[in-house]
């Protein structure tokens, strides 16, 4: 028995002939870049987010981006974030000119710790402000894996500094914090349509939700080369339209994502129960008023390496989110330390393991993985 890390062809398989009439319909009408059908999407996605608006854009990278250089990001500005994430969320500060700094996570949620960002703060009230190093202006928290970050706590210390919060969603397509969606809390939320993430698209997609009109009207420039009309141009943008196609099989996908997010759910329940009696493995931590849709469900355990390759051995297909820390990886090699106390991520990169997780994966394979950990951990 193989068991593949993701398995996109099962869920294709099961929606084939929707996804077929929908490119079909695409094809027929040369919508190919922005047009109607990433207008359609836009309006089903702000509703399922509950926003008033939502920007279809080319990826989740520049979806961070343009919303940073739309919130007036620039050179002499840091944004806030954390470590333990996929590189996009701080090459889209760097892209903006402005300088990532890193705070630490909440060992069990693995989230951003509010408390981290508060000291961070306060350090930089006392020491940092002068004209002549950055000035923090907003914070990046990462839903990561699924799970939203602790918003109101983030939310206030951020109010209180005058800071703009930036949701990065690309992992939480659906997820809620306290009934309120993912990518509807801060000022903006962005998302990934990334082939493997909970709404993934046949190509590069992403997008863009807020419910501030202004920011809605200059992301919606920046994207099309800051054109308010064809060839007349208000500002330097970039071309990060959605294409056509993507806008169509999203739509047809967003109608099946809270079947998916649930089953998802109940194969998270399912490993819980399986290997909660393993005592050397960590198994993910999911707060009460968090709706976590598992995008990854990663364990713990010190045995990690060994247990990848032990398990990859048998046909078993693990992934690790993610094996370097920003902070540590040699493309921010030159950013020098400015916050040394990064334990936490830099502990948990060590340790995570991220089981195969999708909503078609049966009890068949969820029992053998667990057989195949078990036996390894009792050699
Ligand atoms: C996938 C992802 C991104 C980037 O999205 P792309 O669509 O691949 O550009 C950003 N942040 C996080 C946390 C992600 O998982």
């Amino acid at each position: 028995m193989k068991i593949p890390f993701l398995d996109l062809k099962a869920q294709y398989d099961s929606i084939k002939p929707e996804i077929h009439a929908a490119i079909q319909q695409v094809m027929d009408s040369c919508a190919f870049a922005g047009g109607p059908f990433v207008r359609t999407f836009e309006k089903q996605f702000a509703t399922f987010c509950g926003c008033d608006h939502c920007m279809g854009v080319g990826s989740g990278t520049e979806a961070l981006w343009l919303t940073l250089l739309a919130l007036g990001v620039g050179l002499g500005d840091e944004v806030i974030t954390v470590p333990n994430t996929f590189i996009a969320t701080a090459e889209a500060v760097s892209f903006c000119s402005a300088t990532p700094v890193f705070v630490d996570i909440d060992e069990k949620t693995y989230t951003m710790d509010p408390q981290k960002l508060e000291d961070y703060l306060q350090i930089r009230l006392k020491f940092g402000a002068s004209h002549l190093t950055p000035r923090p202006k907003a914070i990046i928290p990462v839903h990561i894996f699924g799970q939203t970050a602790d918003m109101d706590s983030i939310m206030f210390i951020a109010r209180k500094h005058g800071l703009y919060v930036i949701e990065d969603a690309c992992q939480a397509h659906g997820a809620e914090y306290k009934g309120r969606p993912a990518g509807s809390m801060g000022d903006a939320g962005c998302f990934s349509f990334y082939p493997g993430k909970n709404l993934g698209a046949y190509g590069e997609a992403g997008a863009v939700t807020t419910n501030t009109a202004d920011l809605a009207e200059k992301i919606t420039i920046l994207r099309d080369h800051g054109q308010t009309k064809k060839y007349y141009h208000e500002r330097i943008g970039w071309n990060a339209r959605m294409d056509g196609i993507q806008g169509a099989v999203l739509s047809v996908k967003l109608k099946h994502l809270p079947a998916w997010n649930r089953a998802r759910r109940e194969k998270a329940m399912m490993y819980n129960d399986l290997l909660s009696g393993i005592d050397s493995l960590i198994l993910p931590y999911a707060a009460d008023d968090a709706n976590h849709v598992y995008h990854v469900y990663a364990v713990r355990t010190q045995q990690r390496d060994a247990l990848l390759k032990y398990l990859a051995d048998e046909n078993i297909y693990c992934g690790i989110h993610y094996p370097v820390p920003v902070h540590l990886q040699t493309a921010y090699s030159n950013m020098g330390v400015k916050n040394n106390n990064l334990k936490v991520s830099e502990r948990v990169a060590r340790e995570l393991l991220s089981l195969p997780m999708y909503p078609e994966l049966t009890d068949k394979q969820q029992i053998r993985v667990k057989e195949k950990i078990q036996e390894f951990l009792s050699i």
